[in-house]
């Protein structure tokens, strides 16, 4: 019987699953990457031999996958196979497809792990029935996808769409990628953190503080904080909040998308992160008269998105006859 096989690396794990035609995960597992001690060879090698491990536990033959999608932070190129770049992980100019074509003989695509993400969002996930969407991933860093015409788009050179890196700020905070003030510095959660420290270290009596000192900080503490009205944490998530909302009225002015759907640790927060600033983003969005609004939505699939993503998309090159 045919299936798909997606996999979707991350930093610290790999996760990869068995997908039917009809995009139901049917199988998954994952496998960590050790804290880069590892080599690009080996972490392909221990990916293959996981990967044959879920097929024959479940019945299958290498030989029953009829495509596989992987999805990779940082660049790889569809067309050639290479892996370009990612900060996390040791693969640089990696020839991934050929080293994983040696084992699986199917057809093999490959997109950013965002990307993908934001295709089984969008098409099967909190954006169902939309055509058009952005997806927002709010994690250590902040992962962005777009779909249009529901297909992936990443730009001419499938690197582009990377919305953590405009800038919001000008001379703001520094970010990982050399600008400063970027969108991603301020509705990571990483940057989330830092913002409730730094509103800590300034008010070491306030609820938030006390919070704190319960619990390791994280991107909840302030929202905990604002739940029992403590002014400071209200401060700290208003703030959040607030270029969030100018984040998400970018999106909108840039692609005007039926959706844009929120993931991601932050998107824990539930209805509250939504209500917060559904109202600001879309008051500052470019919408005038009696025209559609975007819904601005919770993404539904959790860390399954990836995964399915892959398969998702590993369909989509086929149905478009991409043979590489
Ligand atoms: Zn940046």
């Amino acid at each position: 019987m045919s299936i798909f096989l997606g996999v979707d690396i991350g930093g610290s794990s790999i996760k990869y699953g068995i997908v039917s035609l009809d995009y139901k995960l049917l199988a998954e597992g994952s496998i960590q990457t050790q804290d880069n001690q590892e080599t690009a060879d080996q972490i392909t090698e221990n990916l293959i031999e996981a990967c044959l491990d879920l097929l024959a536990d479940n019945h299958y033959q290498k030989e029953d996958v009829m495509a596989m999608g992987v999805g990779v932070p940082g660049t790889i190129i569809n067309k050639t196979g290479i892996y370009e770049f990612t900060g996390n992980l040791p693969f640089h100019h990696y020839p991934l497809r050929e080293k994983l074509s040696k084992t699986f003989k199917c057809p093999i695509y490959f997109g950013n792990d965002a990307n993908l993400a934001s295709l089984a969002e969008s098409r099967i996930g909190a954006g169902q029935g939309a055509m058009n969407s952005v997806t927002l991933t709010l994690g250590t860093g902040m992962g962005a996808g777009v779909i249009l015409n529901d297909r992936v788009y990443s730009g001419f050179n499938e690197t582009g769409c990377e919305f953590g890196h405009i800038v919001m700020q000008i001379d703001g905070i520094p970010c990982t990628c050399g600008r400063k003030g970027c969108f991603e510095s301020y509705v990571s959660a990483t940057a989330l953190i830092r913002q409730t420290k730094e509103a800590i270290k300034d008010n070491p009596e306030s609820l938030l503080a006390q919070e704190a000192k319960e619990e390791k900080i994280s991107g909840r503490t302030a929202f905990n904080a604002w739940r029992k009205h403590c002014p400071i944490g209200t401060k700290v998530v208003m703030n959040y909040t607030k270029y969030l909302a100018i984040g998400i009225a970018n999106v909108i002015n840039s692609y005007m998308p039926e959706v844009v759907i929120i993931g991601g640790g932050i998107s824990n927060e539930g209805q509250d992160l939504i209500d917060l600033c559904q109202e600001d983003a879309i008051n500052q969005s470019f919408i005038h008269g009696d025209v559609a609004k975007p819904q601005i939505v919770l993404a539904t699939l959790g860390n399954k998105a990836g995964t399915l993503g892959a398969a998702l998309f590993a369909d989509d090159c086929l149905k478009d006859g991409l043979k590489y």
